[in-house]
């Protein structure tokens, strides 16, 4: 044998091959680079990208979702009516990884108390603003007097109703006071006491920013907890106008969703058993008879 066949084979050069396609294609977000909606008084989230950006004209970027899903049929000529069937079959019966073909990139300014609550959601891709890197900028929440909320007497976690005037004023004036640390925090820092440090002086009423990005699937968990009347009320700004801004661009996505999900209720097999017998619920937990009770006003019971 040569020392010629013994060498390496050379690599066959790659080759690319572009498809051009078959029918013209819009940009779901019609051309724009960012769709804004301002939160509260220093917030926002911005919608700054979709996948797929570029969908055939007519369709909206719900084809994504029919088209991985019938991956295993040929994409096939497909009517309209048959996508919405396909779409709502997926959802009710938590097919979800074709809802993962969609991605959505916002950029959101949120007060640091909400980033916590929204930092749990692990599924989405994050890259938050530094504040070791860079000085915070001087945006505090501060809700309007008529939303400073009265400690819940049923919920421990929740606020209802607002509380009389004269201790709302009282709380806002210590947010206020709060936020004055603001200018001790420049200074120091201005005297060469480190970012990373300085800003432990700074509420969580404080605003970050970050980019977040994160496919249909598990926008639609997240929406399902903060959008729900249970989540606190400032989370639940953000993941409404969250809906508004990706509902056109998969409106038969969210119909589903809101006909599944959002709108939908789960029932335990003690309350079908309930419902089934006439009897009441076989429990003696006053929190899980009480949430029977609510779903039974829901159900017109
Ligand atoms: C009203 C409300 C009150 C809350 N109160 C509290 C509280 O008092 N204290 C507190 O700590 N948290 C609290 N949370 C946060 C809550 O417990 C969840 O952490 C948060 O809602 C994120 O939910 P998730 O884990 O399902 O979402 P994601 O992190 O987005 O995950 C989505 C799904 O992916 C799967 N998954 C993701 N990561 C993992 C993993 N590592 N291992 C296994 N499965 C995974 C799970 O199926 C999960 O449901 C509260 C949330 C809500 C909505």
């Amino acid at each position: 044998m040569s020392d010629a066949t013994l060498s390496a084979p050379v690599a066959a050069p790659i080759r690319v091959q572009v498809s051009q396609p078959e029918t013209p294609l819009r940009d779901v977000m019609a051309g724009a680079s960012r769709w804004n909606i301002p939160i509260h008084e220093h917030g926002f989230i911005a919608l700054v990208d979709a996948m797929p950006r570029l969908v055939p004209e007519g369709q909206t970027a719900d084809s994504a979702i029919v088209q991985s899903a019938r991956v295993s049929y040929g994409q096939g000529t497909r009517m309209v009516s048959e996508d919405r069937g396909l779409v709502r079959y997926l959802m009710r019966h938590r097919h979800s990884t074709p809802f993962e073909m969609v991605e959505f990139k916002f950029h959101i300014a949120m007060p640091i108390f909400i980033a916590r609550q929204w930092i749990r959601h692990r599924t989405a891709n994050v890259n938050e603003y530094s504040a070791r890197y860079s000085i915070m900028p001087d945006r505090f929440y501060r809700p309007d007097i008529e939303n400073v909320r009265k400690q819940s007497k049923s919920n421990r976690q929740g606020g209802e109703g607002p509380i009389e005037a004269g201790t709302a004023e009282e709380f806002l004036r210590l947010l206020e006071g709060a936020e004055a640390n603001y200018q001790k925090y420049l200074e120091l820092t201005e005297r060469g006491v480190a970012r990373e440090l300085a800003r432990a002086v700074l509420p969580v009423s404080v605003y970050t920013e970050w980019y977040w990005k994160c496919d249909l699937h598990n926008i639609f968990h997240f929406l399902s907890l903060r959008m729900d009347p249970h989540a606190q009320i400032e989370i639940q700004d953000y993941a409404k106008a969250m809906y508004e801004l990706i509902k056109p661009i998969v409106p038969t996505a969210c119909e589903a969703f809101e006909d599944y999900r959002l709108n939908a209720m789960h029932l335990t097999g003690l309350e079908i058993e309930a419902i089934r017998s006439g009897k009441p619920l076989a429990t003696e937990n006053k929190r899980e008879t009480a949430e029977w009770e609510a779903k039974k006003v829901q159900l017109g019971l």
